[in-house]
């Protein structure tokens, strides 16, 4: 026991972070065993990371050792609804504010001590997002004013090493908020509130497409939705406008279509994960949207097309002697920035190469080693 002791890392052991997580230091001496939080020392910072929720404190939340001790709370998993007449009805009592859903990745950012930080949604320091963050927003004043806020929106794009996406107005890497909250607590400023404070610091939120009574919002949410997936754009969230309530998600077909085809690209990767829910959503859409026949019809063969036809390609790549991969593209000053991006996907467990620099952009490989291990075995006549 006394051996153990010695090894906990001493910001743990400090009496002030159990008190500001309200968890007992033996239960975060615990899950310090367990590996549900674990000590995280990079980029010239101390902290601790919660890798699973722990109590209250969400997976994702960091505790930095800065000049004081700083929490930063991961952000909120946000649930799903299905059926939105039902759903909806059942969940909100008043206005119901519906913003945009951007298809990007999860970012949080804050500044600790002196330096502005970006965090992913496991509470991973990127170097990639810390950098391009600080290049796109404008957060000085900001953060000068309000040191307490976390920034929290969405990286979009597609010069985008997670989540590339095309968007009209956003092109190769843009940023959109989506929430202010406060570190240590994670409370959310107020929908109307955030926005007005994001204008004054001219810093971009999602867009807000609508503040419906909540029996209304069904039918305005499934057109709004429907235009949306019409534009290649994901969905929406919907929230209590005090946030009090926690929002919900709600996604087009489309989107449904795109990350099949995403999966499928890689089947055997990617696609046990992702495929299942993906088709139980389309099932309720169908259902709640109750389409004219040739509307189903178009749905069924845009879900099939997203299943085979990726599939048959990558079949076709590995048997042209292609490694089943994908290329990421970032924008890089020089070699060094693409090679610390590397080393992090690394510290993440994604396999990766640098597979060329030209012209300020980096083509990173990631491999899907067991969709290319498993296509070339079946090619050869391996059984399933
Ligand atoms: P997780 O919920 O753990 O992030 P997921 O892949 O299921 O994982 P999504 O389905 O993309 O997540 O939905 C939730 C995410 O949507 C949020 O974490 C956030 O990054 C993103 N998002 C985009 N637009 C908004 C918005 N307007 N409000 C809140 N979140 C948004
Ligand atoms: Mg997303």
């Amino acid at each position: 026991m006394l051996m153990r002791e010695k090894n906990i890392p001493p910001l743990l052991a400090q009496e002030e972070v159990s008190s500001l997580l309200n968890l007992p230091h033996k239960r975060l001496e615990e899950a310090y065993w367990k590996g549900i939080i674990k000590n995280y020392q990079k980029h010239d910072i101390e902290a601790i990371q919660f890798r699973k929720g722990l109590g209250s404190v969400e997976a994702g939340t960091m505790v930095i050792m800065g000049d004081e001790i700083e929490i930063i709370r991961g952000f909120p998993k946000i649930r799903r609804t299905l059926m939105l007449h039902p759903a909806l009805e059942k969940h909100f009592t008043g206005d119901v504010a519906v913003e945009e859903k951007m298809n990007g990745y999860n970012v949080r950012i804050a500044q600790i001590d002196d330096t502005i930080i970006a965090f992913t949604r496991g509470g991973y320091i990127c170097p990639y997002t810390t950098r391009k963050a600080n290049e796109i927003l404008d957060m000085g004043e900001f953060f000068q004013e309000h040191p307490e806020m976390v920034i929290c929106g969405e990286m979009v794009g597609t010069l985008n090493p997670y989540v590339s996406h095309y968007y009209p107005e956003i092109g190769k890497l843009g940023f959109r908020i989506f929430d202010l909250r406060k570190k240590l607590t994670n409370e959310p400023l107020p929908v109307m509130e955030k926005r007005k404070l994001l204008l004054d610091y001219s810093l971009e939120p999602v867009r807000l497409l609508g503040i419906f009574p909540f029996k209304e919002a069904p039918a305005k949410i499934m057109g709004i939705v429907r235009d949306l997936g019409a534009n290649n754009r994901e969905g929406v969230v919907m929230k209590d406008p005090m946030m009090q309530l926690e929002p919900l998600k709600y996604t087009s077909s489309q989107a449904q279509a795109s990350e099949l085809e995403y999966a499928l690209s890689y089947p055997f990767d990617l696609a046990q994960a992702f495929l299942f829910s993906r088709i139980i959503r389309e099932g309720f859409q169908a259902h709640e949207m109750a389409e004219s026949d040739d509307k189903v019809r178009e749905r069924a063969l845009r879900m099939g097309e997203s299943i085979l036809y990726p599939m048959l390609e990558t079949i076709k790549r590995v048997k042209n002697g292609e490694v089943a991969a994908e290329d990421l593209v970032i924008e890089v000053e020089n070699r060094e920035e693409a090679e610390e991006f590397i080393r992090h996907l690394r510290d993440l467990k994604v396999m990766a190469t640098l597979a060329e620099i030209k012209d300020g952009k980096a083509v990173i490989r990631r491999i899907h080693q067991s969709t290319n291990d498993k296509v070339n075995n079946y090619l050869q006549g391996g059984l399933y």
